[in-house]
């Protein structure tokens, strides 16, 4: 395993896996999904770049949590070859305009992540952009677990009629159901607890036979003290609209909320009645 900062030394191709590290079993379960992909022939790179253009609130992005050499440990552990760690200024060189490619409709479906982080994937657009062309990936791994970021990426690779592709990761999970974040590690023992709201809220939502009757269920499910919602939604799975055919729809039920100023995101399937 080689740590690599300048992208002069990366492989001509390879399976890449973008994280901003602090990683934990979410991440590495898709470094197991690109070396299954990757075979014996491709090497396995996992990107480390906090990346300051899809962060909004300069706190957050001064909190994020960075351990580079245990990430190392991990990576080596799980069976990459490469941990490709830029500095800033190697993704966004000092004094060239790095073009931010269109933003997809996808990314902008009112009532989602845009409302509460305007700008947000216009930065992830650039970023996997840049890292897209440092890297020369044939294929990219993504988790679940950032539902809307997955469809921005499929409709970004789309639109650019980019070769590189998509891999969706399942969304792993802690044994007591909270998804797994980097920012978990924020959440004291009492936020913990409210933070099982919001998969609860995803349970609450399967039962529900329309999406509003979904939407209602969630909500009350989250209508607990310290549990600030920012959406609870079923909208289709692919393009994040509301639904249409809700009987026979394909969505996606998708919760947001802050808990002691906490970002949390988690999102379930939601099959319509008739083919449950
Ligand atoms: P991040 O480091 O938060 O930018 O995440 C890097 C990648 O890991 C993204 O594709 C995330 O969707 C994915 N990821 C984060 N948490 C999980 C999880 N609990 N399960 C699966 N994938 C995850």
């Amino acid at each position: 395993m080689r740590v690599v900062r300048d992208p002069g030394l990366l492989p001509e191709r390879c399976v890449l896996v973008p994280t901003m590290g602090a990683l934990h079993a979410g991440h590495l379960s898709l470094v197991r999904i690109a070396r299954d992909r990757a075979g014996g022939n491709l090497p396995v790179v996992v990107s480390i770049f906090v990346n300051p253009t899809q962060f909004n609130d300069a706190r957050d992005l001064e909190a994020y949590p960075r351990d580079l050499d245990r990430d190392v440990h991990l990576c080596a552990q799980t069976g990459a070859d490469i941990v490709f760690a830029p500095d800033v200024e190697t993704v966004y060189p000092p004094g060239v305009k790095t073009p931010s490619p269109k933003l997809p409709a996808v990314a902008v479906q009112p009532g989602l992540e845009d409302a509460g982080r305007p700008g947000h994937f216009a930065g992830v657009c650039q970023v996997v952009t840049r890292l897209f062309a440092l890297c020369r990936p044939v294929a990219a791994v993504f988790g679940e677990k950032d539902w809307q970021q997955l469809q921005v990426v499929r409709a970004l690779v789309q639109a650019e009629r980019s070769s590189v592709q998509i891999i969706a990761g399942p969304i792993v999970r802690e044994r007591d159901g909270l998804a797994m974040s980097s920012r978990n590690v924020r959440l004291s023992g009492d936020d913990r607890i409210k933070a099982l709201s919001l998969r609860r809220s995803l349970d609450a939502a399967q039962r529900a036979s329309t999406p509003e009757q979904a939407e209602q269920a969630m909500h009350a499910v989250l209508d607990v003290p310290g549990v600030d919602v920012q959406y609870a939604v079923v909208r289709d799975a692919e393009r994040l609209e509301p639904l249409r055919d809700t009987r026979r729809a394909v969505g996606r039920a998708l919760v947001c909320a802050c808990v002691s100023g906490v970002r949390l995101l988690d999102n379930d399937a939601w099959i319509g009645p008739d083919i449950r």
